[in-house]
């Protein structure tokens, strides 16, 4: 079996959706499992919609119904395909504007609407042109998460009960991807914006698919952004521990979580373009190709905040560092790079909310500063580790490009060398980087 996962562009209009049941048609022998985001565009205004509701009262539906109805219109399928839900997503709208109160709870169920229509029509086009093809929510083939409303994480033991739903089936299963529900029976909630490739590998992780495919509008992980650098290029073939960083740090090809479950069973990911399907794309597989270039990706993730804690006691003194993260932790705080000295240390986030209230009491044993607007830019790839003079050559490249770094850090899997810079300065430090490494 082999899972594809369609994103909101893959799937965006009729021509497109064609052009995924070609894809899929040429893969019937290898036992295709689909999974699908919402139609581009779609996650955005079912939220648009609700926050409507909540603030003006206006229940209607209209953008939703029409984003949907012309593509199904085009299809030529059965019209009212998604009737029932259209009902169902009106009546949330009313509830929400009667009792003016919109929970990270009802929002999840606002937004599951958007892969619930998007998983009927496919199918339905794929059944038209004569393959036999299923729509399936996810959660009613085992997909339950933990309750945490917009960050939803699966449960353990997942595996058993998804793997035997699927192989159950007959016809090709057309799985909605970013939603499950807390528990059976319990309310709908979703793994986070982005989420279906997670689903994707959770999916294809329960039932040991041969590969799970990501399917996107561009041709894989790139070398840097290419809006940045023009020239960035598609990488053949990389590890999944430089695929995570570089997911983490702002590649936003695929969704950071997605390597988690197929690491599990060492599962291999492709990343597709469905605009371009010839194009052979990006593999992650779990070991780093002999003879890969030392550095392969350079990734940036923008507005992220610095928060700099000085010690107000004296040196010496042991607990500092324990008593700052328990503060982050409780405040559900996350933190991506530290560096530190004996007295200071610089933690930086893209957190943006409760930032004040952490300075407030980080103030009482601390002093404490914000620098916002800082970008990240990672240097990645596992040959690092062996390599010497890799931190020279990004500092040469850098400074001769006249950008100041904030911040340097080297995790401890020593693959990914990372810096803070400010946001104004991306472009030249990411093209600087991209020549120093790759001309
Ligand atoms: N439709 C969801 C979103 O827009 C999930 C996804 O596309 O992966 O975030
Ligand atoms: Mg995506």
């Amino acid at each position: 079996m082999i899972v594809l996962k369609f994103g909101g562009t893959s799937i965006a209009d009729a021509d497109q959706i064609r052009a995924v049941g070609d894809i899929l048609e040429k893969c019937l022998t290898r036992k295709p499992v689909v999974i699908l985001s919402a139609l581009s565009g779609v996650t955005d205004t079912l939220i648009r919609l609700a926050q409507e509701a909540l603030e003006k009262g206006s229940k209607s539906i209209d953008p939703i119904r029409r984003r949907h109805q012309k593509v199904i219109q085009a299809l030529g399928i059965e019209e009212d395909i998604v009737g029932d839900l259209l009902q169902d997503y009106r009546e949330l709208l009313k509830g929400i504007s009667l009792v003016k109160e919109l929970t990270p709870r009802s929002l999840d169920y606002a937004m599951s609407f958007g892969e619930r229509f998007s998983v009927r029509i496919i199918a339905a086009h794929l059944c038209q042109r004569g393959i036999p093809a299923e729509p399936i929510v996810s959660y009613d083939i085992g997909l339950h998460t933990d309750a945490q409303f917009g960050k939803a994480l699966p449960l353990p033991d997942l595996d058993g009960p998804i793997a035997k739903a699927i192989r159950g089936l007959k016809k090709v299963p057309v799985i909605t991807g970013f939603i499950g529900k807390a528990g059976p029976g319990g309310d709908v909630t979703t793994l986070g914006r982005g989420g279906s490739d997670y689903s994707a590998a959770i999916i294809g992780s329960a039932i040991g698919a041969e590969e799970i495919q990501i399917w996107t509008d561009v041709d894989g992980i790139m070398t840097a952004d290419p809006e940045i650098v023009p020239d960035a290029r598609p990488i053949d073939i990389l590890s999944f521990d430089e695929a995570s960083e570089l997911a983490y740090f702002g590649a936003r090809v695929i969704h950071p979580s997605t390597m988690i479950p197929a690491i599990k069973k060492s599962i291999a990911i492709r990343v597709l373009n469905t605009y371009r399907p010839e194009a052979p794309g990006t593999l992650v597989v779990r070991e780093r190709p002999p003879g890969a270039q030392v550095v392969r990706s350079i990734a940036h993730k923008r507005n992220i905040t610095l928060i700099n804690i000085v010690s107000t006691r004296m040196l010496q003194q042991h607990g500092f560092m324990a008593r700052v993260f328990e503060v982050f932790a409780r405040r559900e705080i996350v933190i991506d790079l530290i560096s530190t000295s004996e007295v200071s240390v610089s933690i930086s986030t893209d957190s943006k909310g409760g930032l004040d209230d952490l300075v407030e009491e980080i103030s009482e044993f601390g002093r404490v500063t914000l620098e916002r607007e800082k970008t990240i830019i990672c240097v990645v790839g596992q040959g690092m580790r062996d390599a010497v003079g890799v931190a020279a050559r990004i500092f040469e490249s850098l400074g001769e490009a006249g950008v100041p770094v904030r911040l340097i850090t080297q995790g401890a899997t020593r693959i990914n060398i990372s810096l803070v810079v400010e946001n104004r300065d991306v472009e030249p430090a990411v093209r600087a980087l991209h020549r120093a490494f790759f001309d």
